[in-house]
């Protein structure tokens, strides 16, 4: 028989405990009923709740289960990046434990890949628990950052998205430590498409994404895909100068023809202020990206795994689970 292709479901973790076994079930029961083989990699991204012994006991149960432990918090998109690494998929599905990212969408993405798609990328039409607040910055920041990069990135663009193996091994060459990954992905070209879809609330507990890290997320975005910020500075100081040569026009003029003691002192504060500002504000962008070629510079490895899967571990206990499920059936209720 034709050995079915593989399917990888990449699961970024961070404090889940109240997720896992939910998602855990609805994915596999979805995926149960498709034409597949399948594996659910999760990574855990430093967890401190109980999260870590959760996968590791899933890992033991069902041999579809794969837990990569990080070393420590890295953030979602560098957990995401490790498990892409990981993944053996002919097909990789990335998605959120938290099942705002709903499995039972996975059959309309590897319907949209078996006719010939790369890239299903997903698009939230709308979050329903995201505040009107979220909603109109998500809104004006993909509004300026499509206006600044030369790759389109779409409004509302989620890290819910399927890659066939090829683009899953063009994206593994991407090493870069910023990472904004929604970028990283419609650079890669290839046939792409689009799937929309409304979010549902957090199964349980809250969001992991602290507005720090939200933050940094959104910078990553602008200063990873763009120059423009850096280009900033060449046209404020052309804008600039065209003011200065109207003012020194206007200072001759006033003191030669018009014969008028030239009173500038208010004119000379603003002008300190306005230019004293606008230098600071063009030296920290270029400190965003001083900083970020200092990471690259490094070239520290992206995450650590601090266990991946105990692999060894985890077949002597499958084969001791085995072992005491055939000794029960035969009568042997004790297998130790
Ligand atoms: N996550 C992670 N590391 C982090 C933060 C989040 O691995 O530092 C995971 C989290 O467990 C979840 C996914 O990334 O599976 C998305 O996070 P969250 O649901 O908190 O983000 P939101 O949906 O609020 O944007
Ligand atoms: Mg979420």
């Amino acid at each position: 028989m034709k050995k079915e292709r593989l399917v990888s479901l990449v699961v970024p973790v961070y404090n889940e405990e109240d997720n896992l076994q939910h998602f855990y079930e609805a994915a596999r029961d979805v995926m149960d009923k498709l034409p597949y083989r399948w594996e659910l990699i999760f990574v855990d991204d430093g967890s401190s709740d109980s999260s870590r012994t959760m996968l590791a006991e899933m890992e033991v149960q069902d041999e579809r289960v794969q837990a990569i432990f990080l070393a420590r918090n890295y953030g979602h998109q560098t957990a995401l990046t490790c498990g892409l690494d990981y993944a053996d998929g002919d097909a990789v599905i990335s998605m959120d434990g938290d099942m705002q990212h709903p499995p039972e969408l996975l059959p309309r993405l590897l319907e949209l890949w078996e006719q010939g798609y790369d890239i299903v990328q997903t698009v939230r039409k709308a979050t329903e628990d995201a505040g009107l607040l979220k909603r109109l910055t998500s809104v004006g920041y993909y509004r300026v950052l499509n206006m600044i990069t030369s790759v389109p990135i779409r409004e509302g663009g989620s890290d819910f998205r399927l890659l066939d193996r090829e683009a899953v091994l063009a994206l593994r060459q991407h090493r870069e430590h910023a990472r904004f990954l929604r970028g990283l992905v419609s650079s890669l070209g290839f046939r792409q498409t689009i799937f929309e879809f409304t979010a549902p609330p957090r199964f349980a507990g809250r969001s992991k994404y602290s507005l720090r890290k939200m933050l940094r997320l959104a910078m990553d975005g602008v200063f990873t895909c763009s120059a423009f910020p850096l280009r900033l500075g060449l046209y404020a100081g052309m804008v600039s100068a065209l003011f200065a040569v109207l003012l020194i026009i206007h200072v001759l003029y006033e003191t030669f023809v018009a014969q008028n003691v030239v009173s500038g002192w208010p004119t000379l504060v603003a002008c300190f202020a306005f230019f004293g500002g606008l230098q600071l504000m063009l030296m920290g962008v270029m400190g965003e990206y001083v900083a970020r070629i200092y990471d690259e510079a490094k070239q520290r490895p992206l995450y650590l795994v601090q266990e991946y899967g105990h692999r060894s571990e985890v077949r002597k206990r499958r084969q001791e689970k085995t072992e005491t499920e055939s000794g029960q059936r035969s009568g042997h209720g004790d297998a130790e």
